[in-house]
């Protein structure tokens, strides 16, 4: 069996406990590895040498320096592609298609991207009413920068923290999920390997109650990046209270995907397919309420129940396989009890809602992608994160209405708008209330684009130069070039 251990000061290592957990392939419920358990004396331990490293040797490292060595790991990691494919897929459940052509190539590109950017967080000269001063102002790293990342996507969401984290010349302290840590402890070998300082990344597996809180709350770290659900990053935001941290914060979603009755229709049934199915709907921005304009309710719903209904349920490691196995029983627990609910409620089974039978994975979580129809946006299905293959389909009149039901939830992360028309693509992407709109597509990541959460979504940018800048302290210089004394003292 793997094992994968801390990787703390540039060393992998045990936990000081010596203890370790298991981790399961979701898709045949093997044990593919053993993980180090961290605990909060690793945490501390890793925090000193992130801290250390950002006073020594990392911390001079020029721009261009910090760039070559992002750049060479990004290199390392696609010449690993495969061996980290795998064992995303091993470890997630996602399919082995979408590790080699989605997981993997964009963790690279974030590292790609931000290897070009590093010295880009520049500051500006500020006019002031005085010739003999001049003000001017700089962005400068925190130091040490704890993240934390999700289950979903563990090797990209790791990648897009920790790219521009080191860009800007911070430490990093990561701890990614418990239950899918592998890749994120295995990358630490590309990172040394291209001649990353120790110290610059710590990696501390284990549970988030302990190594999270640890992370959040330790002195040295001075500001937090956190990928979660919103209930654990309430908890994350409370606890960065004490010492006052930095936080940015990118939460739980329940995405709207917006068809109108001009919308092409293939195209819409495609968006909304692949709105909520990427990572099997297991995925913070998946357009999980499906909004139609009466006229088309009916049609549409139907094309999206064939469509879903068609969609190969198989072995996450078998290439032929279109939607692979949900994380962990736990979350296959969740997703079920949400499909009883939504029966309970009164909204009807267009299709999907079963275990599927999948040859070979027996002892695996799978479920058939699920529509539900004549929904309301009250329903819990309507309202509550379920983060698996499940649709909600609610009618709308106008775009008024469209507007209203976008709207109503608590959350802000993304949205979709199906529509020909231009002006009303524009009125709709100025009124919903989301960090993201896509027009007429949905699920689209680049490097580039930044991606906010609203209201209970998150707080802060990652990715994108806003991502870059939030790495970074405003810093603002006043500084006297007369020569003379302070006047009030003369
Ligand atoms: P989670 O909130 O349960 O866990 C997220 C991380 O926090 C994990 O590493 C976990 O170990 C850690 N953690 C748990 N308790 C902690 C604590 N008390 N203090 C500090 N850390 C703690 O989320 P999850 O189940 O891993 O992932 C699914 C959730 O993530 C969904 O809600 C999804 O929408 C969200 N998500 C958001 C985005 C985004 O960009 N907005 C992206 C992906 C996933």
């Amino acid at each position: 069996m793997r094992e994968f251990k801390l990787f703390i000061d540039g060393e992998y290592c045990d936990a000081a406990s010596g203890e370790t957990y298991e981790s399961i392939n979701p898709a045949n419920g093997e044990v593919i590895a053993s993980i180090a358990k961290g605990g909060a004396e690793d945490v501390a331990r890793a925090c000193e040498a992130a801290q250390a490293a950002f006073d020594g040797e990392w911390g001079a490292m020029t721009s261009a320096e910090r760039g070559s060595i992002l750049a060479r790991a990004a290199e390392i990691l696609t010449e690993r592609l495969d061996e980290f494919a795998e064992l995303e897929t091993l470890d997630v459940g996602k399919t082995i298609t979408d590790s080699v052509n989605i997981d993997v190539p964009a963790a690279v590109s974030y590292l790609q991207w931000y290897a070009e950017v590093t010295d880009a967080a520049v500051g500006e000269t500020i006019p002031i009413p005085n010739a003999g001063q001049v003000d001017f102002s700089l962005y400068q790293p925190y130091g040490v920068i704890g993240a934390i990342a999700p289950w979903n996507f563990p090797l990209f969401l790791g990648m897009l923290k920790i790219g521009p984290a080191l860009a800007t010349g911070n430490s990093v302290i990561m701890k990614p999920a418990s239950i899918t840590s592998t890749t994120t402890s295995l990358v630490c070998e590309c990172f040394a390997e291209a001649g990353l300082p120790a110290g610059a990344l710590n990696v501390v597996t284990g549970p988030g109650s302990v190594v999270g809180e640890a992370i959040v709350t330790d002195p040295h770290v001075g500001k937090v990046f956190f990928t979660g659900s919103t209930e654990v990053g309430r908890r994350v935001i409370e606890l960065s209270a004490q010492n006052i941290t930095n936080t940015s914060m990118e939460l739980g979603g329940k995405s709207p995907n917006i068809i109108f009755a001009d919308a092409d229709f293939e195209q819409a049934v495609a968006g909304a397919v692949f709105g909520l199915l990427l990572n099997n709907g297991q995925n913070c921005i998946a357009a999980t309420r499906l909004l139609v304009e009466r006229p088309i309710y009916d049609d549409l719903c139907a094309a999206v129940a064939d469509k879903l209904s068609s969609l190969v349920v198989g072995d996450p490691m078998d290439e032929a396989t279109q939607l692979g196995s949900i994380v962990s029983q736990e979350q296959f627990d969740k997703v079920m009890r949400y499909i009883e609910i939504g029966k309970e409620e009164g909204a009807t089974v267009a299709c999907g809602g079963k275990v599927p039978e999948v040859p070979g994975c027996e002892k695996g979580w799978f479920i058939e992608p699920t529509l539900f129809t004549d929904a309301t946006n009250e329903m819990r299905v309507a309202r509550e994160e379920i983060f698996g293959p499940v649709l909600v389909a609610i009618p709308f009149e106008d775009e008024e209405d469209a507007v209203r039901l976008a709207n109503d939830t608590p959350y802000g992360l993304g949205s979709g708008v199906f529509t020909t028309n231009a002006d009303r693509a524009q009125r709709m992407v100025r009124a919903i209330q989301s960090g993201t709109v896509y027009v007429n597509t949905y699920n689209q990541v680049y490097p580039q684009s930044p991606f906010p959460g609203w209201k209970q979504s998150g707080t802060g940018v990652e990715r994108g130069m806003h991502g870059l800048l939030e790495n970074v302290r405003y810093k603002n210089v006043i500084m006297d070039i007369s020569g003379e004394p302070i006047p009030w003292f003369g």
